[in-house]
């Protein structure tokens, strides 16, 4: 986990409704003034696993940090408004350039993202898209600096981004590596 820097609960000291500053112990933000409250709940993001015909994953190499320099799988945070599914889809396109249409949920597992020296805490969730035909990789090339067609081996696993993107990789080596093909 990134677990260098602060957490959000530990930096947030004016009440962003009453103004008030307020000394900031561990867990939820609670205005004594005008008992306004945070509970800094998690925010969710989407990884999707991109299978295809060969029973290979998709990995992209991260050109930013956090994570610079390090694989990773598309996707990103859910924005407000979106399903997870539509923020999977559009995720996907934004950063490898395909359209996925058909996709299904797999698990979800607890994230920690570093921005700034202030950390968050994040809910990932995980889906697997398992394509019916080729399709032509259009990096984000601001984002993202390669890709790969792989079945992960300890290379990648121990070169991952982020340790949930390594548990979603270790999921599917068990129950998906080639099943059904
Ligand atoms: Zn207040």
């Amino acid at each position: 986990m990134q677990s260098d820097g602060q957490p959000v609960s530990e930096v947030f000291r004016i009440c962003p409704a009453c103004g008030a500053e307020i000394e900031q112990k561990a867990g939820p933000f609670i205005c004594e003034k005008c008992n306004y409250a945070n509970f800094f709940g998690p925010v969710l993001a989407v990884g999707a696993l991109i299978e295809n015909e060969s029973g290979e994953l998709l990995l992209v190499r991260r050109a930013r940090e956090p994570g610079k320099g390090k694989w990773g799988l598309p996707g990103g945070f859910v924005d407000a408004g979106e399903s997870a599914e539509q923020a999977t889809a559009r995720e996907v396109h934004e950063e490898v350039g395909i359209t996925i249409e058909e996709f299904d949920y797999m698990f979800s597992g607890p994230n920690l993202y570093n921005y700034r020296g202030i950390v968050s805490p994040v809910v990932d969730l995980f889906f697997l898209c398992r394509l019916s035909a080729e399709v032509q990789i259009r990096l984000a090339v601001d984002e993202l600096s390669e890709f790969i067609w792989t079945v992960p081996k300890p290379e990648h696993l121990d070169n991952m981004a982020f340790p949930s993107n390594r548990r979603a990789l270790e999921f599917w080596l068990e129950h998906h590596s080639g099943s059904g093909r």
